[in-house]
């Protein structure tokens, strides 16, 4: 198999989100990120705004984020490869559970990579990278 770039080779153990550029914040179509009311206090606590704020400035609907052209969530941080979420401390619940101690579909699936990676090289402004999927005896790298 043809080495991947050592950006992403990335793991099955949430623990490797840290190392991730967040491939799980940019919307593909079906996917979704729904939102609780507790998610949207937590929020509004953060920003020390109301939660009718938050829903004004960020939602697009009742209970989803708004995203950018390319699909990324309004939060996620532009120019960093890794730690993107600019509301870590105070995000919601879906994105803390994800990928619910299973492996990350985004990593397992290379058919998922090769649909997110561009977007994400864009973000970024890097040089387009080889895409394979994670070889699964990386894991515990
Ligand atoms: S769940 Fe998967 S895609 Fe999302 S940050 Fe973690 S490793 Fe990356
Ligand atoms: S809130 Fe943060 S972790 Fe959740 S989708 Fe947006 S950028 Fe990703």
């Amino acid at each position: 198999m043809e080495k991947t770039s050592q950006s992403y080779i990335l793991a099955r153990n949430k623990s490797f989100c840290n190392f991730c550029p967040g491939y799980c914040c940019y919307r593909l179509p079906g996917a979704s990120l729904l939102l609780t009311a507790e998610d949207i206090n937590r929020i509004a606590r953060h920003f020390a705004i109301s939660d009718g704020e938050v829903r004004s400035q960020y939602l697009e609907n009742k209970n989803t984020f708004r995203t950018r052209e390319d699909g990324s969530c309004l939060f996620l941080a532009p120019g960093k490869m890794c730690k993107r979420c600019s509301i870590h401390e105070a995000r919601p619940r879906q994105c803390r559970e994800f990928p619910y101690d299973g492996p990350c579909p985004y990593l397992e699936n290379s058919g998922l990579l090769e649909m997110i990676q561009p977007r994400v090289e864009r973000a970024l402004s890097i040089p387009p990278q080889v895409t394979t999927a994670p070889d699964p005896s990386d894991h515990n790298r």
